[in-house]
């Protein structure tokens, strides 16, 4: 098959670089545009250290126990996180933004938190105290001084967006990057997928077409104080930094939300628990996943596949 010829756009966002290509046609230059502007408006409605953000404005004026109306946007990723929050018995919990920006993740400034101040923190976490009103597209929070973290979604929310907004203009063939999640369509590209302790060696190469790839590991993202290494996930039951089975998890799924979500979960359960998170969703909303993962100790790589049966 003749190679199409791509054109992309660059640009900077969550914190990382991100890059949309596309196949060339006439109207490209507006296509990418559009990509781009889907990308930003996600990050700017969800960016929880941007205290003007939507979903920062809720955080801060909703009222215990009162509806608080969103838009669809914050709807539909509070809707995804909650219920990706609700599979994985809180593993991924969206709600552990108090106690992120308590141990400087984001700033790149590791500050331990006292045991008592962590015991207060996360009293102010838990994806069990927000329902949502599907009627009202309105959120109840039931304690207060909540602070929801996309982190660990909103990548895979704008890839979602970004594809599905292609589709509708009928492109073909695309590939996006936001710092290491990706999704390619149309094409088969073989992904480089990184080592378990050697972040410079690859430890395996996936073909992957029509499909989404999110890693989370140690080294993606860690903060270094007095000669320790702590890494970006938090345990919500701990508030304390994630001391996983894994070095890194690397999801593959046909959906990048899924992708990005289940490879924070995945790293946060290990693969006994992991494993009984991707069998509920195949079994209940027919998502499949396959994910690759570095053991901690001895650097095996374990892997699990739902397309592959
Ligand atoms: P990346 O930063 O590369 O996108 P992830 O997708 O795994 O990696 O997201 C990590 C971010 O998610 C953290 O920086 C933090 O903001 C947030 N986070 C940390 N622990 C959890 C957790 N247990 N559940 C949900 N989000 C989390
Ligand atoms: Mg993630
Ligand atoms: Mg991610």
């Amino acid at each position: 098959m003749k190679k199409a010829k791509m054109r992309e756009v660059n640009f900077y966002a969550y914190e990382t670089y991100c890059m949309v290509r596309i196949e060339e046609r006439p109207e490209v230059s507006t296509l990418l545009a559009g990509c781009r502007d889907l990308a930003l408006q996600v990050e700017q409605t969800l960016n929880m250290y941007d205290e003007e953000s939507e979903l920062s404005v809720m955080c801060r004026d909703y009222r215990p126990g009162q509806p608080y109306e969103v838009s669809a946007l914050l709807y539909d990723f509070l809707d995804t996180s909650l219920s990706m929050a609700k599979r994985s018995n809180g593993a991924f919990d969206p709600t552990v933004g108090a106690v992120v920006k308590r141990w400087g993740i984001g700033s790149g400034e590791v500050r331990i938190p006292a045991e008592k101040e962590l015991a207060i923190l996360i009293n102010r976490t838990g994806y069990h105290h927000i329902r949502l009103l599907p009627d009202k597209r309105a959120a109840i929070i039931d304690i207060e001084g909540i602070t929801i973290d996309p982190g660990a979604i909103g990548k895979g929310l704008a890839i979602d967006y970004i594809i599905h907004y292609l589709k509708d203009y009928h492109v073909g063939q695309a590939c996006v990057d936001f710092g290491g999640n990706l999704y390619v369509m149309g094409d088969t590209y073989r992904i480089g997928v990184r080592g378990p302790e050697d972040p410079e060696k690859m430890m395996a190469i996936v073909p992957v077409k029509d499909q989404a790839v999110s890693t989370s590991s140690w080294y993606e993202h860690y903060i270094e104080r007095d000669g320790r290494v702590y890494g970006h996930l938090i345990d919500p039951a701990s508030g304390k930094p994630v001391e996983s089975e894994f070095t890194s998890v690397t999801v593959i799924c046909d959906r990048a939300i899924y992708a990005d979500m289940l490879s924070t979960a995945l790293y946060v359960l290990g693969a006994e628990k992991g494993e009984a998170v991707i069998r509920s969703l195949r079994e209940e909303s027919g998502i499949c996943v396959d994910y690759l993962a570095g053991r901690a100790g001895d650097g095996k790589i374990v892997s699990y596949s739902d397309t592959l049966k």
